[in-house]
């Protein structure tokens, strides 16, 4: 610990190296991904200038195909319901529909992007971290969409002192992480601020927190972890009861 001062934590403000995948984009643009991932989507458009423009990209390539298509009858209460819809939009946070909204100015005061406050209520000083031990800490954000919960979709915050690992594990789903402060290696290379980790049942990994900050992310799932290294037995701190 005596090296922790002469530590100069040089906050990253280049632009991420790990985007959102097209198809998450055009889910989010169409307004038909989960809200859980759409939370980890929306967090990192606040942080990536490169996905913001390609969402931008993408929807006006949706709305020149809208534009060409073949007038349809609408079901009654269609229209009401998208011009709703439209109204209720909060382009800073869900869902959005445009991507211009999402200023790079979260990161000057908070790592939490405005959209995750919102979701807890309060900054990173209100989060009520649950320990799930090796000092590995949780914080559950309580998704609107109950359906979706039910249905097994979380999103949580993870914090992973500096240094520390995440047992190996896979998962049975899909999961989404952005990273909110400091980094982290695995086998499939390093995160750091502002990037996402797109996982499957193909991924098999054992993150490790990079030196000099606990490693804060936001994360997204729809199955539970699958521990498959030899400390399976802790496998209960994983999943939800
Ligand atoms: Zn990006």
């Amino acid at each position: 610990m005596t090296a922790a001062h002469s530590v100069a934590v040089t906050p990253r403000m280049a632009e991420p190296v790990h985007h959102l995948s097209e198809d998450l984009l055009l889910d989010y643009a169409a307004g038909t991904l989960d809200e859980a991932a759409s939370l980890v989507v929306a967090s990192h458009l606040t942080l990536c200038s490169a996905c913001r423009s390609e969402l931008s990209r993408l929807e006006a390539i949706g709305g020149a195909l809208f534009a060409t298509m073949p007038p349809m009858d609408l079901s009654a209460g269609a229209l009401e319901a998208a011009l709703a819809a439209l109204e209720s939009s909060d382009l800073d946070g869900l869902p959005a529909s445009a991507s211009q909204k999402h200023a790079a100015d979260d990161r000057k005061a908070s790592i939490l992007p405005r959209a995750v406050q919102r979701y807890l209520g309060g900054d990173l000083d209100t989060v009520a971290w649950k320990r799930l031990g090796m000092g590995i800490e949780t914080a559950e954000i309580t998704l609107s969409n109950s359906d979706e919960a039910k249905a097994g979709k979380r999103s949580f915050l993870l914090k992973v002192p500096a240094g520390k690992a995440v047992p190996q594990h896979t998962h049975d789903g899909n999961e989404l992480v952005l990273i909110l402060q400091g980094s982290y290696k695995d086998e499939i290379g390093t995160f750091a601020k502002g990037d996402v980790a797109i996982s499957d049942g193909s991924i098999d990994h054992r993150p490790v927190a990079g030196e000099g900050e606990s490693c804060i992310c936001l994360v997204a799932t729809d199955a539970p972890l699958r521990l498959t290294g030899p400390l399976g037995a802790i496998i209960n701190l994983f999943v939800r009861v």
